[in-house]
């Protein structure tokens, strides 16, 4: 075979395949994320895998990096403009304005989970191709569902096991007193030595200056002007309430008065979920409210709260905290057939146990007891069922207890009962 045959073989640049037993951390991870929000209301969307372009041109903003360098567009044999979805948020309220769910009762509570993709440099953390649970919140300015959002990621953390990992919070002020502080910030940049793209983008976009993660560019920011200082009445009474009701639902916080995230959208409440074991790509979670989104993407005002957890990193953090979940979809009993005859048997009573909810597997290929005997060892399974000429002719199987040893003959008819009752599920 040739390399480039065998090319075809491997993932793409930046992509990885989630395969057993590994695969499992990740499934745990994403149904963590889920059950905080199903508890809380928020009922479970899935929009396509792609987009018209200008959905995100107009919804993620013209000046960012995903945008700008990261989307994967095409155009189909049709001539549509199209990209795969780099994020969620747009093509959720997309959804949701289609289906007019905002005209019917507010806030809408929406949650998804799916593929994205950045075309991306890839690095431990950092994919072409990665996954969210992300949530939304539609249609309400209420310092309680950004609280309620924060705490919901919060907890899914918790309920993992995770510790190292810290919630930075900020606001970003609204359509009021951020245009002010933005040209505040503007004045001030303009004065330092900077590259030509980091000119461009104190042009453009001079928040995300702040964000800049070199030393060189960082030393310089000394004394620039926070947004936290510049917060009109109404922004900083609702930061204050955000502040206070995840203190008293006991989430931590530090205040990041540089957190300003990598999308145009966000206004106001604006967090990050970083991990401290991970490296530079430590960001978790983040999200905030986007109270202008809806009206950019030509619905009506719709102000909105969201996030999105990376799944992908989640994994890579339980493993850096070396954090083992009880993932065990392992089979409770393995069936070990001698002989055409208990082949027949054995696989009807497998076929049985799982039809009962107990997790079954069977020696598939034909072989001797004791290579059969190994894959019921290997399962991690509790009970062999092993069956031979003799004890169907007097209507047994043996059931052996693979902690003890311990071998005991049952009827035929009574295994299925005996099973469940040993695994406590009778
Ligand atoms: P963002 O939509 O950029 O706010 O991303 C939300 C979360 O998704 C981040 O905190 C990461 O955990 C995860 N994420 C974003 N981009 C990537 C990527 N390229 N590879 C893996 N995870 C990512």
């Amino acid at each position: 075979m040739t390399t480039a045959v065998l090319s075809t073989f491997y993932a793409p640049k930046g992509t990885y395949d989630l395969i057993p037993p590994d695969s499992e951390a990740f499934l745990a991870v994403r149904e963590a994320m889920a059950a905080p929000l199903e508890r809380a209301g928020y009922g479970y969307v899935e929009t396509p895998g792609f987009e018209h372009v200008e959905l995100f041109f107009r919804g993620v903003g013209e000046s960012t990096d995903i945008v700008t360098k990261e989307m994967y567009t095409l155009t189909t044999k049709g001539g549509d403009e199209l990209a795969l979805r780099p994020e969620g948020t747009a093509s959720v309220l997309r959804a949701a304005l289609q289906a007019n769910l905002h005209r019917g009762a507010l806030p809408v509570k929406l949650w998804y989970s799916g593929s994205y993709y950045r075309y991306e440099r890839p690095q431990a953390g950092r994919y072409r191709h990665f996954s969210q649970v992300g949530a939304e919140a539609l249609g309400a300015e209420d310092p309680a569902l950004d609280a309620e959002l924060i705490i919901l990621a919060a907890d899914a953390y918790r309920s993992l096991g995770l510790r190292n990992f810290r919630l930075l919070l900020n606001s970003l002020g609204d359509k009021e007193c951020r245009p002010v502080y933005r040209a505040a910030l503007q004045d001030f940049l303009r004065a330092l030595d900077l590259d030509e793209d980091t000119r461009r983008r104190v042009e453009i976009n001079p928040l995300r200056v702040l964000d800049d993660k070199r030393d060189a560019v960082q030393k310089q920011l000394t004394g620039a002007p926070m947004m936290r200082d510049h917060l009109c009445e109404g922004c900083k009474e609702y930061h204050e309430q955000v502040r206070a009701l995840l203190t008293a639902a006991g989430v931590e916080f530090e205040d990041d008065p540089k957190l300003v995230r990598g999308l145009d959208y966000y206004t106001r409440t604006t967090f990050e979920f970083v991990h401290d074991g991970l490296g530079s790509q430590s960001a978790v979670g983040g999200g905030g409210r986007y109270d202008g989104l809806s009206e950019m993407i030509g619905g009506p005002a719709l102000p909105s709260v969201g996030w999105a957890l990376g799944v992908d990193r989640t994994v890579l953090a339980l493993r850096a905290e070396n954090i083992e979940l009880d993932t065990a979809s392992r089979a409770a009993v393995f069936a070990v057939p001698l002989g055409d005859e208990a082949r027949r048997a054995l696989f009807g009573l497998v076929t049985e146990l799982r039809r009962s909810g107990v997790a079954a597997d069977f020696a598939y290929g034909g072989k001797g007891l004791k290579n059969a005997m190994k894959s019921a060892n290997r399962s991690g399974a509790r009970y062999a069922m092993v069956a031979g000429e003799r004890d169907l002719a007097e209507g047994v199987v043996q059931l052996k207890d693979l902690e003890s040893g311990e071998q005991t003959p049952l009827p035929l008819d009574a295994v299925v009962a005996e099973v469940r009752e040993r695994l406590g599920r009778a």
